[in-house]
């Protein structure tokens, strides 16, 4: 079920344990080639096909299309909120969720800069509401052995706007991918211990503007993305997300 598209008799009817999602992405640069909706997309892609899957399991939530993308400032057209804005936009939905009633919410993320507030909103969420289970899935996260296993472009490669968002990208939404522009973005980092990708988190965070890392706003090879890496990227992750609502609904039973 898709939370707006309800009517409010249609939702008041609706089984208090099913599994919310709300789907926390980002609108920002993924460099020449990928849209700034990117994350938006690929998150609300993941929600849509599990919703096929098992459309009267989970209740779909209006996504946050703008998140924490700092970072990115210095590319035209991206949009950001600071962190406390984001906890606080993240906390009021979640709360007024929990006052309908529901107890299972999960905050779907589909972006990098997302993570550290996401995190503080899963212990500050679940400590506050001890009867509310709080979840926070990073869909590159979820998947990550099957995803070891097809990242050919090898370490750096699967970055911001590298070789699995432009797969996903031709796979949801190909129109938006402009297949001439896609470039080798940045692999490496001046220090090993700052090197890391969505697979392999760096030893140390250190914070820097994209612009100071990487000219043309990618991390890593879009130029091996494929529709049919993006086909394996969906199904594993929207596998794995059935899982988790599954196990929540025996939990509940
Ligand atoms: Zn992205």
């Amino acid at each position: 079920m898709i939370w707006d598209q309800l009517t409010t008799l249609e939702l008041s009817k609706v089984a208090r344990n099913i599994p919310v999602i709300l789907t926390m992405a980002a609108t920002e640069q993924h460099g020449k080639h990928l849209p700034l909706a990117t994350d938006r997309l690929i998150g609300e892609h993941f929600a849509n096909e599990l919703h096929k899957v098992i459309p009267s399991k989970v209740l779909v939530l209006p996504s946050i299309s703008i998140g924490c993308s700092s970072h990115h400032m210095d590319f035209s057209g991206t949009l950001t909120i600071s962190h406390d804005t984001f906890i606080r936009q993240v906390e009021d939905i979640v709360r007024s969720v929990m006052q309908h009633g529901f107890k299972n919410i999960i905050l779907l993320n589909s972006h990098g800069g997302n993570q550290a507030v996401g995190q503080v909103l899963v212990e500050k969420l679940g400590y506050e509401n001890p009867t509310t289970n709080i979840i926070m899935v990073n869909w590159w996260k979820l998947a990550s052995n099957a995803l070891f296993a097809l990242n050919e472009s090898g370490k750096g490669g699967v970055g911001h706007a590298g070789e699995f968002e432009t797969s996903l990208m031709l796979l949801i939404a190909p129109h938006l991918v402009h297949a001439d522009n896609i470039e080798k973005g940045k692999h490496t980092d001046t220090f090993s211990w700052s090197e890391g990708d969505m697979l392999r988190g760096a030893k140390v965070s250190y914070y820097r503007s994209t612009k100071e890392m990487t000219t043309n706003g990618v991390f890593g090879s879009p130029e091996y993305g494929s529709i049919e890496k993006g086909k394996h990227i969906s199904k594993w992750v929207v596998d794995d997300l059935k899982k988790i609502i599954d196990d929540i609904l025996v939990m509940e039973a």
